[in-house]
């Protein structure tokens, strides 16, 4: 089995800066959405892109490796805030993939605080296998709101949980056994502000190379807006005959140039 990761970024429209931030490292992959006032939101990704960086050379992850640096991130985002009074209230999401050994198999742990998302491409559609932690994810499951009126809803953009936070959040974390022909997306809301799960789906599957998809990705959700940062990690899984059995990833990445696509500048409206 061969893995293969790649990642693209863009400020979008609307920010000057991007608070996004992202890992794409041999079996292990992460998206992080900062916020906070002061430009700080991108100090809380940072320090959880830190924090996991070592994990990405782990010969032999457990799930319980990625839900102890899930506890450490949280720590040193309030110990950053706790030295720079102006950071206090900084936080961020985090959504992400770890290749671990699980019952003497290899798995995907799939784990989510927040709201960017984790998609798992399957039978030619977008399927979202974590959950948003979120004011308009709890309206749906408590059937006071449609599904497709969440994208316009006012509280879209209200987290229920983030790292960053006393007490600390609980992680969600899913076991996906690995499999050849696996396909990830792993995103931030400004990609799902922009682009329904039909036409992720659609530009998932266009390319097989996961640096055009994660590419094209980002591109459309620029084109129809940009109003927030966009990040994407694309992961695939796919059959090679002459190292069955071996899981290795080739970490690639591909940043957006802001410069690159630049449309007219707006005012932030949010
Ligand atoms: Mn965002």
């Amino acid at each position: 089995m061969r893995l293969e990761s790649a990642a693209a970024t863009h400020a979008g429209l609307v920010r000057t800066v991007n608070e996004d931030a992202f890992l794409a490292l041999p079996g292990l992959v992460l998206v992080a959405d900062g916020m906070g006032g002061h430009a700080a939101g991108d100090v809380a990704s940072a320090l959880v892109v830190h924090t996991f960086d070592p994990l990405g050379g782990a010969d032999h992850r457990q799930a319980g490796d990625v839900v102890k640096a899930i506890g450490e991130a949280n720590r040193a985002i309030l110990a950053e805030a706790r030295r720079h009074p102006e950071k206090l209230g900084m936080g961020t999401t985090l959504s992400g993939l770890a290749v671990v050994d699980e019952a003497g198999a290899q798995h995907w742990l799939v784990f989510n605080v927040g709201d960017s998302r984790v998609y798992r491409i399957e039978d030619g559609n977008a399927r979202q296998l974590t959950v948003d932690h979120s004011e308009v994810a709890e309206l749906v499951a408590s059937g006071r709101l449609s599904r497709g009126a969440v994208r316009t809803h006012p509280l879209r953009h209200v987290i229920t949980r983030s790292l960053g936070s006393t007490p600390p959040p609980y992680a969600d974390t899913w076991l996906v056994p690995v499999a050849a022909g696996d396909l990830f997306l792993v995103c931030s809301d400004g990609l799902t502000d922009e682009l329904d799960d039909a036409q992720i789906a659609a530009l998932m599957l266009e390319s097989p190379d996961v640096r055009v998809a994660a590419t094209n990705l980002v591109e459309a959700a620029v084109r129809a807006g940009g109003r927030d940062n966009i990040t994407v990690v694309v992961v695939a899984a796919t059959p090679d005959s002459d190292e069955a059995a071996v899981v290795e990833l080739e970490a690639t990445v591909a940043t957006v140039p802001r410069s690159t696509l630049v449309g007219t500048e707006r005012e932030a409206s949010r």
